[in-house]
């Protein structure tokens, strides 16, 4: 299992990063072309409605200035770039003398007729071959920045002619910026998730160092807390048996807390001793046979009769629990678990109350459940109680002494069977313990 577990978590690493790896590389390669088609189709929207004649009729020359085709372009093209925030330019280019050149330019840098000697293939091929394809270009740098371009050749419907190239630019910055956000998100996921992975098994490990601690060690230093403790309990006792006569009142109250305080050691001790030894053990190790519950209730409430008479508690069966309610249980073990239940429920009972104790079925499962009519349990407690190590308020008021490790280990007992406790409980009104078994 330990073997299994150290090669586990590198492969399911190296899976994620190698699904995280792909993941990024496939978001990169989809937000370039998402960016890229989205650039190229604003360009057709802005391309669709240009008018050849108002193009046709440019110069390129300082005169286009006042022309008012120069301006009511120009002023068009200065509105789509302040409405688009990611677009920093928007411009017509001509071809003259082998080098392209602006016509108009929604930005001021390029006055109609400035030659753009950098222009790349995407500016030229378009006048040199009639290449009519729309193309998106770059990244590359001119003399004003770094852009990627959708270019969309104009043509002259008479002649089939290219007359112009409208473009616009979106910076590179804002070009990374995009794909980096995006393809950052796989990356961040899968940084956290492996993070997750490392941290739940450096939990595991600590957990499993823990356990081992505990298997090995619990069991010994309690053994030797024991020897001394009974050796104390059993002098005290004497004491108070054979040496009463020689001792004054006060010695004798001091001589029974010591006793009494050994004793309660003892029983932490003791309940220590079974929990350690329950938690090493695994399900498919307990011996099951087939226990007839009513019977085993009547054997466990046999000692619990003088308790209920003290408390003047009526311990009552329903009558869902008949002879026919059978479970396939470690007998000793159930028999545990139902007597910490029935004891608890009585310790924490009222005076002149009831403790019922019952069972319903369903098709999965068998629940088992006791209900008493005793202090209750705050919501908040109603999960910890099973953690071990751990008594509510209330119940330190009414019972001084006390584990709290009874319920860790009637919750080990029923998981080892396959099942479930929990409980529900109202403060001051009283508390329902159900154990649930799956029926085999
Ligand atoms: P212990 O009874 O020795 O304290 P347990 O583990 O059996 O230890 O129970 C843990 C705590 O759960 C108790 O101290 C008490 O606060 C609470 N508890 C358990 N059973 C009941 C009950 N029937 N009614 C109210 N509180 C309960």
């Amino acid at each position: 299992m330990n073997k299994l577990y150290s090669w586990y978590y590198p492969i399911v690493i190296i899976i994620i990063a190698f699904i995280g790896a792909a993941f990024t590389v496939y978001t990169y390669v989809k937000m370039t072309s998402s960016i890229k088609s989205s650039l190229m189709e604003r360009a057709d929207v802005v391309a669709q409605v240009l008018e050849y004649d108002q193009i046709a009729s440019l110069t390129g020359t300082k005169e286009d200035l006042t022309d008012p085709n120069y301006l009511s372009l120009k002023e068009r093209f200065t509105k789509i770039r302040a409405l688009s925030g990611d677009i920093r330019s928007v411009y017509l280019v001509g071809y003259r003398d082998d080098v392209p050149f602006f016509l108009v330019n929604s930005e001021e840098y390029s006055p109609p007729g400035q030659i753009y000697y950098e222009a790349g293939a995407g500016f030229r091929k378009p006048f040199l071959h009639n290449d009519q394809t729309k193309v998106v270009e770059g990244v590359y740098a001119d003399r004003w920045g770094t852009w990627l371009s959708a270019l969309i050749p104009i043509v002259n419907s008479e002649n089939d002619r290219i007359v112009a190239v409208m473009g616009i630019d979106m910076s590179a910055r804002t070009y990374y910026k995009t794909i980096f956000m995006y393809s950052a998100l796989p990356v961040i996921a899968t940084i956290f998730i492996i993070i997750l992975i490392i941290v739940g098994h450096i939990i595991r490990k600590k957990e499993r160092v823990l356990l081992e601690f505990k298997t090995e060690f619990v069991p010994i230093i309690v053994h030797e807390i024991r020897t001394p403790l009974t050796g104390i309990s059993l002098t005290a006792e004497s004491l108070l048996n054979y040496s009463s006569d020689n001792l004054l009142q006060d010695q004798k109250k001091d001589i029974q807390m010591i006793k009494e305080s050994c004793q309660n050691l003892l029983t932490m001790v003791g309940s220590l001793l079974d929990l350690s030894s329950i938690e090493e053990v695994a399900s498919e190790d307990i011996l099951k046979q087939q226990v007839v519950v009513l019977d085993l209730l009547h054997e466990i409430v046999k000692n619990f009769e003088l308790c209920l008479q003290e408390k003047n508690i009526a311990l009552i069966f329903d009558p869902s629990l008949t002879n026919d309610v059978v479970v396939l249980a470690d007998r000793e073990r159930f028999k545990r678990m139902f007597d910490n239940l029935i004891s608890n429920a009585i310790k924490y009972s009222k005076q002149h109350s009831a403790v019922t104790i019952g069972c319903d079925l369903n098709e999965q499962n068998i629940v088992f459940w006791i209900k008493d009519q005793g202090i209750g349990i705050h919501p908040k407690d109603q999960v910890r109680i099973f953690r071990g190590f751990y008594r509510t308020e209330n119940a330190k008021r009414i019972e001084k002494h006390g584990t709290g490790l009874g319920l860790r280990y009637v919750k080990h007992i029923s998981e080892l069977h396959g099942g479930r406790i929990w409980c529900e409980s109202k403060e001051n009104e009283g508390s329902t313990f159900f154990v649930a078994l799956p029926r085999h």
